[in-house]
């Protein structure tokens, strides 16, 4: 029996600075459960058994030695491959970056690493984080592992999968548009996207820079502060991060049983037409429950709800034409055997380097900022960005939280959605407006379809 399987990221923490556990077992389980599990999921595009069994090793060595190895001990954890590890395959899911291998470690993987964790792997996700399924992998989609026919979600399913399936117990994700939060609510784990700053991005591939964060996904509330903690803070390295005191999780630690005081806001535009029966419902009582605990629940507006997809589509695809412009078959990855000249050497390796949905949004994201369509696209989104912003603003000046769903329906099948690029990006109406306003957004199972 794999004890470790059911045990969290705090608890394997705990357990191997006890000297209960060894890292280098809780990593060497980690890796068996992949090898065993994985096959069938696909939540990994690649494990590094090598550097994660001597990152282990030198946790234990410092626990022998007596020294603090640090709050993330021994915690195996896994990156979505978006975020580079010098010396690791870091392809974004696409054919584009195959064999991308970064001379730099992103910072949060860095902090997770000083911080005694090990890192097993990367995973799985759509392409260049584009997507709500992560059936846009250039190497296959990731299986929702409650139900193998369905998706695990997008675009961080790789990541949420491997927490859900119990491969390792935190994974970090990134959330552009709800990228964490909704492969965490597909696979019934919790998701994390920090305030926009809270978290270094260095070292994270670039989707759309005014709206990444990258972001902790785990099985509870008390491991996402855990990793967030850890992961937090100004870098010089990357100019958005904040500098910002960062408070110590003590919440986390002790639970609190009481919520009285707390004011919960309920947007009445969630709770509208397409919404799930299923998921309204599960929202609902758990409102109640919250109720129930103490805290008050009252119904808040956010006007704009119905203008975040189409703001964001237009904000995220400008922003992604321009990021993805180094993807040139000359600087990284993938270029063309066909060599022909520059100009055709830099068309050919684009068209045959990316997938379709990334073409998809280079295409709109170039249309939107392109002269004479940049007022009536670009900035006219900037504006209304303001307005959703503010919706929450005033939204926050009566509550102190907003309770709402996070995907407006369960896991749908794989294959379902993947023809019909608008009803993808439907799925992502509760989530993108977080990252629209800057602010956090988590997501926590309230209920088992
Ligand atoms: N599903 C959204 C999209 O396709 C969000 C992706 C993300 O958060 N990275 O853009």
């Amino acid at each position: 029996m794999d004890e470790t399987k059911r045990m969290g990221a705090a608890d394997t923490a705990a357990a191997i600075k006890r000297g209960e556990l060894s890292a280098v077992e809780a990593c060497r389980r980690a890796m068996d459960r992949i090898a065993a599990g994985d096959p069938k999921l696909r939540a990994f595009v690649s494990v590094i058994p090598e550097s994660a069994e001597k990152a282990a090793a030198e946790v234990d060595a410092k626990v022998k030695r007596g020294e603090d190895p640090g709050p993330l001990a021994g915690v195996p954890v896994a990156l979505k491959d978006n975020i580079c590890l010098a010396g690791a395959e870091t392809s974004c899911a696409s054919r584009m970056l195959k064999g991308f291998r970064p001379p730099y470690t992103a910072t949060a993987a860095a902090r997770l690493a000083a911080a005694g964790a090990v890192i097993v792997g990367k995973t799985n996700m759509d392409e260049f984080a584009m997507g709500s399924s992560t059936e846009n992998s250039a190497f296959g989609a990731t299986r929702n592992p409650w139900a193998p026919d369905r998706t695990p979600g997008g675009s961080s399913g790789g990541s949420a999968a491997a927490v859900a399936a119990g491969f390792v117990p935190l994974a970090l994700g990134s959330d552009t548009g709800g990228s964490i939060r909704q492969p965490a609510a597909f696979c019934g784990v919790c998701g994390l996207k920090p305030t926009y700053g809270r978290v270094s991005r260095y070292g994270l591939v670039a989707f759309a820079s005014s709206l990444d964060q990258i972001g902790p996904i785990a099985r509870d509330a008390r491991d996402l502060a855990l990793a967030l903690h850890v992961i937090s803070g100004r870098d010089p390295m990357d100019a958005t991060s904040a500098d910002r005191p960062i408070p110590e999780p003590t919440a986390a630690a002790k639970p609190p049983e009481n919520l009285e005081g707390l004011r919960i806001g309920v947007p009445r535009e969630y709770f509208a037409e397409g919404l799930d029966a299923e998921v309204e419902r599960a929202v609902r009582a758990a409102i109640k429950t919250l109720e129930d605990m103490g805290a008050s629940a009252s119904e808040v507006s956010l006007p704009h709800t119905e203008y975040a997809v189409a703001t964001y589509y237009v904000i995220a695809t400008a922003e992604a034409s321009s990021n993805l412009a180094r993807y040139d078959g000359m600087h990284f990855g993938y270029r063309t055997p066909r060599e022909e000249g520059l100009v055709e050497t830099c068309a050919r390796s684009r068209a045959d380097g990316f997938g379709a949905e990334v073409k998809r949004r280079i295409m709109l994201g170039t249309y939107a900022l392109s002269a004479g369509y940049y007022d009536a696209y670009y900035l006219k989104a900037l504006k209304v960005r303001s307005l959703i912003r503010r919706d929450f603003l005033r939204a926050f000046e009566s509550v102190d939280v907003i309770v709402c769903p996070t995907s407006p329906t369960p896991p749908f099948r794989l294959g379902e959605r993947i023809g019909d690029p608008l009803a993808m990006y439907l799925s992502d109406i509760f989530t993108i407006s977080c990252n629209l306003a800057a602010i956090p957004g988590i997501s926590i199972p309230c209920g088992l379809t």
